[in-house]
């Protein structure tokens, strides 16, 4: 089964600071869920990081704990 990826090609933050998605712990994710709200392909991020389980880093708008939560919701 393929994947489409397609989305990342316009992924705001690869034109920002990726960095800023995967802080340090104890650093703020602020910058990065900012980044988020403005970017085009919030919603299909946030469906590729549900489907392959990304748990770490700003994904869609989410951090890890609102990864987690909304995972499991989804499988509930
Ligand atoms: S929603 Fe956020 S993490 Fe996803 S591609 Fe856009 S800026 Fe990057």
């Amino acid at each position: 089964m393929s994947v489409d990826l397609k989305w990342r090609d316009s992924a705001l933050c690869a034109q920002t600071d990726p960095d800023a998605h995967f802080p340090e712990a104890g650093n703020s994710n602020r910058a990065a869920k900012r980044t988020c709200l403005a970017c085009e392909v919030r919603a299909e991020c946030l469906a590729y990081a549900l489907r392959s389980g990304q748990r770490h880093g700003v994904w869609g708008g989410l951090d890890q704990k609102q990864l987690r939560q909304a995972a499991r919701k989804q499988a509930a």
